[in-house]
């Protein structure tokens, strides 16, 4: 449903962890390579292909320099989902002879949980760390966790639904100890915070355009060169991407994930700082108006532009169906197509009810100040009405 308000006919956008919008000055940069520069970057005899190659490796070497790496160390996917699927399965499926256990956390994505269903299929042992209330795991249950058999940790570095920050860097010091892979999955936190391979001490970390003001449907999984991490490559064909992701990459796709990570290089800082202004006065805001309200997960170690909160008394099916003015994303909406919770938020020890009084705002570069004071009214106003309702029907009852 989409109703008029003064910003126009549609919803104002505060669902930037599922997407977020394409930047024009990316899409800018993209629309020569939908047009003349049309090159197939793997024909190497001729200037189309050496046109569309120079253009990807431009990316490659733009992507590699926001976290940290060396452009040979970035592959090109699909987006966050394959890459965190090359990485789990593919060092899974390597290294299998040596080694059977994998270790992971249970708020992670469910590309990422799913993975790990299908190598305990294939025989292999996984353990599911648990978080706490603030959403963060424990390190001392990450040390016991790990045997003589855990080949990979794969930890996020930021919750898409709660937007809380592992502590990645510590996580790494401990599987370097013990000699054992990390992975990272890092879609919300590249372009967020800083994200540093070396600092973090990861082995492979994977990212996703689409989350960083970047087209739909490219992404990069990064691959520490030493000490060399080995992976089984989850399609065979031409042998691009030096044999681990066959396949024809696509330039416009490529151009314009690297140009979003440059974008975020030189922008990141001061965005940051004006989404957690942002973020911080709609929450006092909220607060100021509305009694019951609580953030799911620490707002100590969180991504600025998140606000996941439970509102007391209030289904989030029902608010949400009070403000058609807002794009926004419920608790129970947040993972995936099914009905069910979200096993994020049950994770942190709500119930289901609470769970589903949950809405996840995601703010991002395009909200501006005023749109936001618009929303937050509408979301009080809506609140109000809500619990309203509520309670004449229970005093009916
Ligand atoms: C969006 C997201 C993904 C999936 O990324 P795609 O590029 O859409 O496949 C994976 N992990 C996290 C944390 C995400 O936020």
């Amino acid at each position: 449903m989409i109703t008029e308000t003064k910003f126009g006919s549609k919803p104002i956008y505060l669902d930037n962890h599922a997407t977020t919008p394409v930047d024009p000055r990316v899409v800018d940069v993209m629309m020569p390579y939908f047009g003349e520069k049309f090159g197939n970057p793997h024909s190497s005899s001729h200037y189309y292909g050496w046109e569309a190659a120079e253009a990807v490796e431009l990316a490659r070497e733009q992507i590699a320099d926001l976290i940290g790496a060396k452009p040979n160390e970035i592959f090109f996917t699909s987006g966050a989902t394959e890459s965190n699927n090359t990485a789990i399965k593919g060092v899974a499926r390597f290294y299998k002879s040596r080694r059977k256990h994998l270790i992971t956390c249970v708020t992670e994505h469910m590309c990422v949980l799913d993975s790990a269903f299908q190598l305990e299929r294939e025989g292999f042992d996984v353990t599911y760390l648990h978080v706490g209330v603030d959403g963060l795991i424990d390190l001392d249950e990450l040390k016991k966790a790990i045997t003589d058999q855990t080949i990979l940790v794969s930890i996020m570095t930021v919750q898409n639904e709660i937007g809380v920050i592992q502590p990645i860097s510590e996580i790494g010091a401990v599987c370097r100890e013990n000699r054992v892979f990390l992975h990272t999955d890092a879609a919300q936190a590249v372009g967020k915070i800083t994200v540093n391979v070396d600092d973090m001490k990861v082995d492979l970390l994977s990212l996703t355009a689409h989350k960083i003001y970047g087209p739909m449907g490219i992404g990069a999984l990064y691959v520490r060169k030493t000490p060399r991490v080995r992976l089984e490559p989850m399609f065979n064909g031409g042998g691009q991407e030096n044999g681990l992701r066959s396949g024809t990459l696509p330039p416009p796709l490529c151009v314009g994930l690297g140009h979003a990570l440059k974008i975020a290089k030189v922008e990141m800082a001061a965005e940051a700082l004006r989404l957690k202004n942002q973020r911080d006065r709609m929450w006092k805001n909220l607060n100021r108006e509305l009694s019951g309200l609580h953030l799911n997960g620490t707002i100590k170690h969180r991504v600025p532009g998140n606000l996941c909160i439970c509102i007391e008394d209030v289904d989030a099916e029902s608010l949400m169906a009070a403000l058609p003015g807002l794009a926004l994303s419920s608790g129970s909406a947040c993972t995936s197509a099914s009905e069910e919770s979200s096993h994020v938020l049950k994770a942190l020890g709500l119930s289901n009810e609470m769970a589903e009084a949950s809405l996840r705002i995601g703010l991002g570069r395009f909200n501006t100040d005023e749109e936001l004071d618009l929303a937050t009214n509408s979301l009080i106003e809506a609140v109000v009405k809500v619990r309203k309702g509520r309670k004449i029907i229970a005093a009916a009852e």
